[in-house]
């Protein structure tokens, strides 16, 4: 028997104490005062908040002020070393303990944690397991269990790990500390099983909104994809972090060669890279600044770079969930970020393809193609992208005013005879050919395949030469997404669905988005930083505020967002502080950083004003 039952809250700082103290943040946000205050007091958690909503400090803060240590448990090994590092920097007492840290390291962490001057240990649950670490639990006094990424208990979820299954033991076997979940994952049964396996049905679900309103969304028909990301990043973030999602291994380390091509400096990651390439190209990325990385889905769980400032699709993700957990990579630091996707019929195709050649139940398949279907809606919707997004994760929102429907509402027309024409095609076709081939058709081209198949003597060849090509797959998008054609998943023809045959049959009427032809749009910001600022003294000066961050950074082998972030320099400029005093107003300036580093950064300020 332990003797967790006996811990109460000992420290006399209150949680807001922390907040402000440690980590030089005004107030908390959302659900995290409740968590904090709830968890301090002994009870179990369930924390579903969205990437980047500030699930760290629920757990964080209640370790500092119960006794013992917060055992944190992260399948991601490679991240937690970064995340002690920040922790350190705060004057947290935090400590790793996984395979890539020695024999040596380990003992002493150990020992540590037995003598209660650890604050924190991440551990991969792989080595919670173990016998070593269990018996260490036995002996040493325990704050809390936080279990991070909880879907991967759940078979439903995206990331199943075998070895979160078995945390199961932890409520049996230290049933008197307070176990927390934390999870970005919204579905429901994955939640059912986080809360079945942890043993959580007695403790307290903290559930957030899922909004990041911080984030622009936009979603553009694809032509030539290659110069719309070009354009994206010129136009928005030339100077920025990002990540680029490619479909294919082969397509990122293409596309990341071609992005060095024109000047930026971007690094392919997929899970066919040798480890220690991917290793170093991960850390390159949380490093650097202005970097790409240019990276297939594999790439992503738990990266808490903050000053991500967009996640660009090249190609559609696989379902809404995994396109908002993507997305939600950007913008952590509560800054301007956005997000691009750029979406052909033939992904959509792809997609169909994935599932219905899987391995998976067919009823699971049929899941698989409503969450697709979903997802394509949220392409071809004419209203707010946000709202979309939100319904589907059961929440809700006003039009957002931050992404491309609501700052350029799409014209849409009456596009019942487009329909009859493009669906005619198909049929007349014979139903085998993908929309690149029909489009020609309908345009009357004259080519060898459509002499070859004898097609331009059929009555819908020619009938919509009044339309481009681009404005014929924009069509064939949305009659995909409509769900009045579908994409043979073999073959990739097109062929028409049972709406589809009924469309035609019942003479039913239709509107569609007009596609977009270059006309200038109503852009978003430039890069957040310049926004903020009215002249150009302060843009010197956040860059000069940049260099020294930098020039730390590169001292301790840190990222520099681990010294300070963006925001925290972007206040910097904003307030001038000209003392120690001023300068622990800064947003993100804590006790331990403004000893650290006040100095510095002062020195800076007052040479520019
Ligand atoms: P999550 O784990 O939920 O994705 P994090 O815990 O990494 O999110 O928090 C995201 C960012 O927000 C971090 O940079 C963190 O420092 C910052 N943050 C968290 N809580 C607050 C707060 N109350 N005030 C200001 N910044 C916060
Ligand atoms: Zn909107």
């Amino acid at each position: 028997m332990t003797d967790t039952l006996l811990h109460s809250p000992v420290s006399p700082d209150s949680a807001l104490e922390i907040l402000q103290k440690t980590y030089g943040f005004d107030h908390f946000r959302g659900a995290q005062a409740e968590v904090i205050d709830h968890v301090t007091c002994g009870g179990h958690a369930f924390v579903l908040m969205p990437t980047g909503g500030g699930k760290s400090l629920c757990y964080q803060i209640p370790s500092l002020l119960r006794n013992g240590v917060g055992v944190v448990i992260s399948p991601l090994i490679a991240l937690m070393q970064n995340q002690v590092d920040a922790l350190r920097q705060l004057g947290i007492r935090a400590a790793a303990v996984n395979s890539t840290i020695s024999g040596g390291d380990i003992a002493e962490t150990k020992n540590a944690v037995l003598r209660g001057e650890v604050d924190l240990v991440y551990v991969a649950p792989e080595r919670l397991l173990m016998d070593d670490f269990m018996h260490l639990l036995d002996e040493a006094p325990i704050a809390l269990f936080a279990i991070d990424e909880a879907h991967c208990v759940s078979q439903w979820g995206h990331d199943f790990r075998p070895h979160y299954k078995q945390l199961s033991v932890l409520a049996e076997r230290y049933p008197s500390v307070p176990r927390m979940a934390l999870t970005a994952t919204a579905d429901a049964p994955t939640r059912r099983d986080i809360i079945d396996c942890l043993k959580l049905e007695d403790g307290q679900s903290f559930i957030a909104g899922f909004d990041r309103p911080n984030i622009h969304y936009s979603i553009v028909g694809k032509n030539n994809a290659r110069a719309q990301m070009l354009s994206f990043i010129r136009e928005h973030h030339a100077q920025d972090s990002g990540i680029v999602y490619c479909l294919s291994r082969k397509l990122t380390e293409e596309t990341a060669a071609w992005l060095c091509g024109e000047g930026f400096t971007a690094l392919p990651y997929h899970a066919g890279m040798a480890a220690d390439m991917r290793k170093k190209h991960l850390e390159r990325f949380l490093q650097e600044e202005k970097i790409i990385i240019v990276a297939t889905i594999a790439f992503g769980m738990g990266i808490d770079k903050p000053d991500v400032r967009f996640v660009a699709h090249m190609t559609i993700p696989k379902n809404i969930e995994a396109y908002y957990q993507e997305t939600g990579r950007a913008g952590r630091d509560g800054l301007p970020a956005s997000a691009l996707m750029i979406y052909g019929a033939q992904d959509a195709a792809m997609q169909r393809n994935f599932v219905e050649t899987s391995s998976a139940s067919e009823a699971q398949k049929r899941i698989e193609h409503q969450k697709l279907n979903a997802l394509l809606g949220l392409c071809e919707t004419a209203g707010c992208r946000r709202q979309v997004i939100l319904d589907y994760f059961g929440d809700s929102c006003a039009p957002c005013g931050n992404c491309d429907t609501c700052l350029n509402p799409p014209e849409t027309f009456d596009g019942t005879v487009v329909a009859q024409k493009a669906l005619s095609a198909v049929y007349r076709t014979d139903q085998r050919f993908g929309t690149g081939y029909v489009t020609d058709v309908l345009r009357g081209k004259e080519n060898a395949r459509i002499l070859g198949f004898g097609h331009e003597k059929i009555s819908v060849y020619g009938i919509g030469a009044d339309f481009s090509a681009a404005e014929w797959q924009a069509v064939f998008r949305q009659l995909i997404a409509l769900n009045l054609l579908k994409v043979d998943a073999q073959y990739g023809g097109l062929q028409l669905t049972q709406a589809g045959l009924d469309f035609l049959k019942e003479k039913k009427t239709l509107r569609l988005r007009k596609a977009e032809k270059g006309k200038k749009r109503k852009t978003l910001r430039k890069a957040a930083a310049e926004q903020s600022f009215a002249d150009e003294v302060d843009i010197a000066l956040f860059n000069d505020l940049k260099a020294v961050r930098t020039e730390l950074a590169r001292k301790q082998g840190v990222p520099p967002y681990v010294i300070f972030h963006d925001k925290t320099l972007q206040d910097m400029v904003l307030l001038k502080p000209d003392t120690m005093e001023s300068m622990a107003m800064v947003h993100g300036v804590g006790a331990s950083k403004l000893d650290k580093y006040g100095p510095a950064f002062l020195g800076v300020i007052r040479k520019a004003v």
